[in-house]
């Protein structure tokens, strides 16, 4: 759980400095900070009237509009704690998950309906197509003030599982301005979030971008077209988004790029999924120096930032921890490994304190720092690199495989747009190496031709087995291959 009472302070902050600056905009249009905080506080009456008070779980399922941050600074007004559900959950998912954080009420837009077949009847539900009605007849009594503000419960993607609720303690006042020391953002920028606001990430641009109080644009699902339609019009300045929503921006081309204003555009920041170098090349030819790549979990929020001048210089790294974070790599007996190059288990002390999963369990914790399942190697410089999840480590006749390797060889091939390479049972090696791989539109990718390729360039134990040719890669909403789908 995040304390976020920030949000809220910070757009009170924005209603008493700059009330008429733009808050959001979405498809409705605009709205300023003294109309989005006029309409959560009466939200806020709404719903305490319903009997929704301090430390009850609000459940929402929302795309991407002016709805659900709403719905956010309501519950921070009357101290409920927000559960973000993830838009792409299965009914039974969701109500296991609704059940497992006890979730009173689910705020929900109007298309999740039926998905929530099975979510407990005792569960209030309010549309947000409702929201105007709700305001309109708020009572005038204000909700007491919470002994403690509210929090957020932040689930993870569920890359390796059932998405975990992950809970979190503050230590700074407002730990996401942590990364501002290694991104350019400014107070009133202009910020598309593109990334889905229920993910961390997402949620994490939200809190940051009301903070400087900018104006957000969001839209209810992404379309590259739109998106970069939208920053063009309204001049923006910030585009936060995932590296498949970057692929696909960039593969609109340049005739349409062309056609866009995009001259304002000072930080393109892709996170929440590995940003291939290729595309962050292709993307700092196409709109400059200004792609930044955040690595980062639900757990621990930012661990590092990769600035353009890092991407160029080293590519493929993720680049260095803010000032108030720390990053280590731990051999697997814990010991701490400091030598430029050598692979180890990623740990991460930033200012949130990650203080485990709702119902029990929690992540490895040495040194004060938590494990964020990656492994990952230092350059000589202290720049970090993420060689893949210890999980997805594949160990081939006693050896070690990260599949990144094989996939960013395979990536420079001129016949594969992506690969992901994955371990499968094998009587004789234990696992041997299976590539999935979507070629360039037209290719005619030859598979043996391939496996040569990785043989004339890495260990033979690093050479694919089997190649399967496919049109594209399962992948979440943050742009993660499923690789317990591909197995
Ligand atoms: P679950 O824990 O449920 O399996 P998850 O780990 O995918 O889900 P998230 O917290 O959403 O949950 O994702 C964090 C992970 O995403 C990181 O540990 C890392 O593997 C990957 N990741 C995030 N950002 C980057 C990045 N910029 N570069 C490389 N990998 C990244």
């Amino acid at each position: 759980v995040r304390a976020w009472g920030p949000l809220l302070g910070s757009v009170r902050r924005a209603v008493r400095e700059r009330p008429g600056a733009t808050a959001v905009i979405d498809e409705t249009g605009p709205c300023d900070y003294a109309d989005l905080h006029g309409r959560s506080m009466a939200l806020a009456r709404a719903l305490h009237a319903a009997g929704i008070g301090a430390e009850h779980v609000v459940a929402v399922l929302c795309r991407n509009h002016r709805g659900p941050v709403e719905a956010m600074l309501a519950c921070a007004r009357i101290g409920a704690r927000v559960l973000l559900l993830n838009t792409g959950f299965a009914g039974p998912q969701l109500a296991d998950v609704v059940r497992r954080e006890r979730a009173v009420a689910l705020v929900h837009d109007d298309e999740f309906e039926p998905v929530l077949a099975e979510v407990a009847p005792a569960v209030a539900r309010f549309a947000t197509s409702g929201f105007d009605e709700l305001i309109g007849s708020a009572p005038d009594h204000e909700p007491p003030r919470p002994a403690r503000p509210g929090g957020v419960v932040l689930l993870t993607s569920g890359t390796t599982g059932t998405p975990k609720g992950a809970h979190r303690e503050v230590r700074s006042a407002f730990a996401a301005v942590d990364f501002l020391d290694r991104v350019p953002l400014r107070s009133g920028e202009v910020t598309v979030i593109a990334a889905p606001v229920f993910h961390g990430i997402g949620f994490a641009h939200l809190v940051l971008a009301m903070g400087l109080g900018s104006a957000v644009i969001l839209t209810r699902g992404f379309d590259a077209s739109r998106t970069i339609a939208l920053a063009a019009r309204h001049r923006a300045t910030a585009l936060m988004l995932v590296p498949t929503m970057l692929r696909r921006i960039l593969d609109l081309g340049p005739l349409e790029l062309e056609s866009h204003d995009l001259s304002a555009l000072r930080v393109v920041l892709s996170s929440g999924a590995d940003l291939p170098a290729p595309l962050a090349a292709e993307a700092t030819r196409r709109f400059g120096d200004v792609v930044h790549d955040l690595y980062g979990s639900t757990e621990v929020a930012v661990a590092t930032v990769a600035t353009p001048d890092d991407l160029r210089e080293a590519p493929g790294t993720v680049g260095r921890p803010p000032r108030t974070c720390r990053v280590r790599v731990y051999d697997e007996h814990g010991r701490r490994i400091t030598e430029p190059g050598a692979v180890g288990r990623v740990f991460v002390g930033s200012a949130l304190r990650f203080s485990g999963y709702s119902g029990g369990g929690g992540k490895e914790i040495i040194d004060g720092l938590v494990s964020t399942g990656d492994l990952g190697h230092f350059d000589r410089r202290g720049r970090l690199f993420v060689d893949g999840r210890e999980d997805d480590m594949i160990v081939s006749g006693g050896e070690n495989v990260y599949p990144a390797e094989v996939e960013n060889l395979l990536a420079t091939h001129y016949q594969v747009r992506e690969s992901a390479v994955v371990g499968v049972p094998d009587e004789e090696f234990g696992q041997r190496l299976r590539a999935f791989v979507v070629p360039v539109p037209g290719a005619r990718v030859d598979p043996e031709g391939l496996k040569l390729f990785v043989r004339d360039r890495l260990a033979r134990h690093k050479v694919p087995r089997e190649v399967v040719l496919t049109t594209a890669l399962p992948r979440n909403e943050t742009g993660k291959v499923l690789r317990r789908r591909l197995r």
